[in-house]
């Protein structure tokens, strides 16, 4: 089994890259940006926690996180593998996925880090904003708060799977098409 951790900053690529791997390696992409924009379009209580903590460029708590993660991929075992994105974010939720995936007899075998320039994400995710409808998207306070969280918070995440040697950071910068070929090769190198 595959299991992927694709990391980066907000706008650093990581849904437009995960659909290409999904498409070549057939793994399961869960965004937990993504499931929380789900809950949000339908109204549920989580969807309206989460709103009121993405609206102002925070994390949502570790404890709905980690459920909500929990809960998607114990709808989907029979998978060939998973491609996380957007989690884990903080030392909580990395405690949480590592526990998970023992749990299941599975673990994660590498985490790929989209590196992109701090100016060059603000240029891209407003952008982005143009079309997303994400109201996180159009406000450039909001983004560079984004930048300074992912920066505060994540840092730990890389260094935990750096630890065991898993983490990888790969340059996210140019070509789409020549920044998934160098996720796949260090993908197909596992
Ligand atoms: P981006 O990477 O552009 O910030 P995401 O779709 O991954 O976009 O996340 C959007 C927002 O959803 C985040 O700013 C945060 O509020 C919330 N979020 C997503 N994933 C997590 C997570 N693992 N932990 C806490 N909050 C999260």
């Amino acid at each position: 089994m595959i299991n992927l951790i694709l990391f980066g900053p907000p706008g650093s690529g990581k849904g437009t890259q995960a659909a290409k791997l999904v498409d070549r390696y057939q793994l399961l992409h869960i965004s937990t940006g993504d499931l929380f924009r789900y809950e949000i379009g339908n109204s549920t209580p989580l969807g309206l926690e989460a709103k009121s903590y993405m609206d102002r460029g925070m994390l949502v708590p570790d404890s709905v996180t980690i459920g909500m993660l929990r809960n998607k991929v114990e709808a989907n075992l029979e998978v060939p593998g998973y491609i996380f994105d957007g989690f884990p974010r903080t030392i909580p939720q990395y405690i949480a996925l590592d526990e998970l995936m023992e749990e299941k007899g599975h673990s994660i075998s590498k985490l790929l880090m989209l590196d992109v320039p701090d100016d060059e994400i603000v240029v891209r995710v407003l952008e982005r904003g143009k079309t997303s409808g994400r109201p996180d998207d159009s406000n450039e306070a909001l983004i560079r708060k984004r930048i300074e969280v992912f920066n505060e918070e994540t840092t730990p995440v890389f260094d935990h799977y750096a630890l065991s040697g898993r983490s990888v950071r790969i340059v996210g910068v140019g070509d789409k098409a020549e920044i998934f070929g160098r996720l796949c090769a260090e993908i197909d190198n596992l």
